[in-house]
């Protein structure tokens, strides 16, 4: 454990600099719903918008402050006092007191100059704290800045009352090298510093966990490092590099890490990178091939982080070159037992699907298995050739069954292909007699043309109701097998 990284704070700027993502926009209800997660989450502040921006703005916030949540409200504030006034209506616990400090942002942007700035600063962080707020007060553009004058700043604020002061790598310039030095020289002014980095270069979580070990006790963040431009400090870089690089407690409550990230992706409309670290779609997932083999015998082989620490789950997406072993693994994960000869029918299926170009999902997966197993546990029927002649013909089938070990050979015709085929089966069965579908359902599984089709009949004989599945790229082969499954359940009941 490294001793600096002791009781790290995390100000969370998802509903504010987060929102400021281009094209973002959140309602009252969507706000929060959000605080409330990052609340249940551990984050130490929330820094819950900005209350200038505008009577909505103000109306979200007002919401989130007085929702009681355990953590500290802020809102951002420049040194304006009318921003603090409009912080106050917003009942929130403090203001994030951003003070451009670069002589770019002062005599550029501002036009002013370096001492008018200083007063301000002084004045509007004296008036906010008469107000009784507490002031984290941040230099902007911090990175760009002389260090001299932005070490004035923060005494002059620190002097002014301010409770927190806060380093802003506004445009992400920032390296893990000049950011230790840096930190070395302000984090001892008299009050706790909090480093806020953003990731234009990739380098915002690097440039954050630097900070921290040189002496910051906050890190600003945000969830699946939503913010301008490339982003923000993503929340969960941050907390799982503390936890499993830095062997660091955090007060993150990492298991639900996973489901806020869904929330503020689907929320914010801001889709996840499927490669994103610790919370994409492929951060534990798996191509069947040799790594499967080396996860079978110990999952370590090829993970650092384990899917359950982040509220996740291991996936094995299944292709072409799928074996057995993989095969068996990703059943495992399912919570399927399979016995030897199941497996082999099972792979075989895959790669029928596989060898078309398809990707095979769980859900894919779960259905080939379950099928298999059905057939495989009722051998009394056995479905061996399919053929289907239709379009502007009169729809015909014919169909080579075994039924117990003798072949058995017929045809159809019907109103439909499906219907041909269930034709024939009825007249190869005898028994089939008194057996009479009840409902026929199909599914694309996983969308698409092209996609697994699932089919579930229900069958029933003598008042017995039996209910089957079949699952194939083929909707007529999917529905014989559905058929002939439930058929094997009732002559087995019957038994
Ligand atoms: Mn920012």
């Amino acid at each position: 454990m490294v001793d600096s990284l002791k009781n790290i704070k995390f100000l969370d700027t998802t509903l504010r600099d987060g929102e400021q993502s281009p094209g973002v926009s959140l309602t009252v209800d969507e706000k929060l719903w959000i605080a409330r997660k990052l609340d249940s989450l551990g984050v130490d502040i929330i820094e819950a918008g900005s209350a200038i921006t505008s009577k909505g703005e103000r109306e979200s916030m007002k919401a989130v402050a007085n929702e009681g949540l355990n953590a500290e409200i802020a809102s951002y504030c420049r040194i304006k006092t009318i921003d603090v006034d409009k912080a106050l209506e917003c009942d929130v616990d403090a203001i994030h007191l951003v003070v451009p400090v670069s002589d770019l942002h002062i005599e550029r942007k501002l036009k002013k100059d370096r001492e008018t700035v200083l007063q301000e600063a002084v004045s509007v962080c004296e008036y906010a704290k008469d107000h009784g707020l507490i002031v984290e007060l941040s230099g902007e553009d911090a990175s760009r800045a002389d260090l001299d004058y932005l070490t004035s700043v923060y005494k002059a604020g620190v002097g002014a009352g301010a409770d927190r002061l806060c380093f802003c790598d506004t445009v992400g310039v920032l390296t893990p090298e000049k950011t230790a030095e840096v930190f070395s020289k302000i984090s001892d002014l008299g009050a706790p510093i909090s480093v806020h980095c953003h990731n234009d270069f990739g380098m915002a979580t690097a440039n954050t966990v630097a900070a921290l070990r040189a002496g910051a006790s906050c890190a600003h963040v945000t969830i699946n490092g939503i913010g301008e431009r490339a982003g923000n400090t993503p929340l969960e870089e941050v907390v799982m590099v503390l936890e499993s690089l830095y062997n660091t407690k955090t007060n993150i409550d990492c298991k639900q890490i996973y489901t806020i990230s869904r929330l503020v992706s689907r929320l914010t409309g801001m889709a996840v990178a499927p490669n994103k670290a610790i919370v994409g779609t492929n951060a534990f997932t798996h191509e069947a091939g040799i790594h499967v083999h080396g996860l079978m015998a110990d999952t370590r082989t090829y993970e650092s982080i384990r899917p359950e620490m982040v509220g996740r789950e291991r996936k094995i997406v299944l292709g072409k070159h799928a074996g057995s072993s993989s095969v068996e693994l990703a059943l495992r994960e399912l919570g399927l037992v399979i016995d030897d000869k199941q497996l082999k029918e099972i792979v075989a299926r895959i790669k029928d699907v596989a060898d078309r170009g398809k990707r095979i999902t769980d859900a894919d997966l779960q259905s080939i298995a379950e099928t298999v197993l059905e057939i495989t546990s009722h051998p009394r029927v056995t479905l061996k050739e399919l053929t289907v002649v239709s379009g502007t013909v009169t729809p015909t089938a014919s169909i080579k069954l075994t039924m117990d070990g003798i072949d058995v050979v017929e045809s159809g015709i019907g109103t439909g292909p499906v219907d041909a085929a269930i034709v024939a089966i009825r007249k190869a069965i005898s028994e089939m007699a008194d057996i009479s579908l009840e409902e026929y359902h199909v599914d694309a599984i996983t969308g698409g043309t092209d996609a697994l089709v699932e089919v579930i009949v229900k069958l029933s004989r003598d008042g017995k109701i039996t209910t089957a599945r079949g699952a194939r790229s083929d909707i007529i082969m999917a529905s014989v097998e559905a058929v002939v499954a439930g058929i094997n359940q009732l002559m087995k009941n019957k038994d």
